[in-house]
């Protein structure tokens, strides 16, 4: 945060930069469209594109009143390639990024990141270090080598890769599927990394309005872990088995288990309390701390599609449920759980944060960590330790496998 109040990221002010990246991503999606579709080429991972934005405006670039700027796009035609693999329309990309303003996330990270989420809620937009944005340009052919032959996957979707270039400073930016809806309550959420060490949020993060809590905090929160039925359990944990050798072969680490619960038992309390409330004269606010909905977001929630094909929590791990109609607010693809308490749960995941190699990492920091620590549990580690380790951790302590999520204890259908 900047001098005023004002959310800054390397000293330029977040509100520019969101204008500026809109006005960059159009200029380069409008662009593709004089370029006919081919096959990918080697080259097509090593292209970058420049285009200069003064205020004016010029030839091909518009007016503006941000500061003038440089944006460039890593690229563009192995990222429209992909977005095509995932069966986003150029017209389509174009609206998510660019019809209405960004919203910006408060990030839980350390690392001083800043999160941009479209209106429609289908893609984010993180800025990343110089060094993630070369391991990403160096990973993607070997990456979309995997998720072309396995779309179906918890592994993170990369649709663009951006810089933005102002006053001699850079802002990279990996847009990317937003894994979490807006639209829907999630009365927790955890970043899990299978890690004991400091894996607790801290008391800011805890103070939110909707915190990300973490290892130690789930186990808290969840000691007997969280149910999934028999065939839900295996089509995730196999899931992100396959997911993880991927990242193992990149020598990859850090990574996290993204995991927002909504629960459907504790929303219709708050419904009924809500009522209860409304007729007795006190003000409605539903979503409370949520941000609000646009008419788009709306009606694709009610459409029930997600723009981003195979991209909801049941189809990465390629399971099939029954839609949940009673509640015609929830977003589609939830994964249906239970807690301890047999309380109706749907589960939002993904597999976020992998642009970090174990060939990038300081060297210092593993010697040093492991020094004060039990080597075991410190997290950042070997990438064959840290996948077994995560893999451990969700297949025994996250979930929990039951025979049937309508046991007879548990009443209710799901
Ligand atoms: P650090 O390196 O310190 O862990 P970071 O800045 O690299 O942090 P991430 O770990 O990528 O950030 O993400 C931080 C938080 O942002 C996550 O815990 C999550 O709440 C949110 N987030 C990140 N990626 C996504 C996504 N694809 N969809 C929804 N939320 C996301
Ligand atoms: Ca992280
Ligand atoms: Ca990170």
């Amino acid at each position: 945060v900047g001098e005023g109040g004002e959310i800054t990221y390397k000293k330029i002010q977040s509100s520019q930069i969101m204008g500026s990246i809109q006005l960059g991503i159009q200029h380069a999606i409008g662009g593709l469209a004089s370029k006919p579709e081919r096959d990918l080429l080697m080259q097509d991972f090593m292209t970058v594109e420049t285009t200069n934005f003064p205020h004016e405006g010029s030839n091909h670039t518009p007016a503006h009143h941000y500061s003038e700027f440089k944006f460039k796009t890593y690229a563009p035609i192995a990222f429209r390639y992909f977005r095509d693999l995932f069966g986003i329309q150029p017209d389509d990309f174009l609206m998510s990024m660019c019809s209405a303003p960004l919203r910006e996330l408060s990030n839980p990270g350390a690392s001083g990141s800043i999160f941009y989420l479209t209106n429609d809620d289908e893609f984010i937009i993180k800025t990343v270090q110089h060094k993630e944005g070369e391991f990403l340009q160096k990973l993607l052919p070997g990456y979309y080598l995997n998720l072309d032959q396995n779309p179906r996957t918890l592994l993170p979707k990369f649709f663009g890769l951006y810089c933005y270039q102002c006053n001699s400073k850079n802002v990279r930016l990996v847009a990317m599927n937003n894994i979490l809806p807006s639209s829907v309550k999630l009365h927790q959420k955890y970043d899990l990394k299978g890690s004991t060490y400091k894996r607790k949020a801290n008391k800011s993060e805890r103070q939110k309005s909707s915190p990300t809590y973490k290892d130690l905090d789930f186990m808290d929160h969840h000691p007997e872990g969280i149910f999934l039925e028999a065939d839900t359990y295996t089509a995730l944990t196999k899931t992100m088995q396959r997911d993880c050798r991927v990242l193992e072969s990149f020598k990859i680490m850090d990574y996290s288990l993204l995991v927002g619960i909504h629960n459907l038992d504790e929303a219709q309390r708050e419904k009924t309390e809500s009522r209860k409330r409304t007729d007795s004269g006190q003000s409605d606010d539903e979503t409370e701390g949520e941000p609000k909905r646009s008419g788009l977001n709306r009606t694709r929630s009610i459409n029930r599609q997600r723009l981003v094909a195979h991209s909801t929590a049941m189809e990465s791990i390629q399971a099939e449920s029954e839609p949940i109609d009673e509640e015609e607010d929830v977003p589609p693809g939830g994964i249906p759980a239970r807690n301890a308490r047999g309380e109706r749960l749907l589960l939002f995941l993904g597999i976020i944060d992998i642009l970090q190699s174990y060939r990038l990492r300081k060297k210092l920091e593993h010697t040093w960590k492991s020094m004060i620590h039990d080597g075991d549990t410190v997290s950042v580690h070997r990438p064959s330790f840290y996948a077994q380790r995560f893999l451990d951790f969700m297949a025994k302590t996250v979930f929990k496998k039951i025979p049937s999520l309508d046991l007879p204890e548990i009443k209710g259908n799901h």
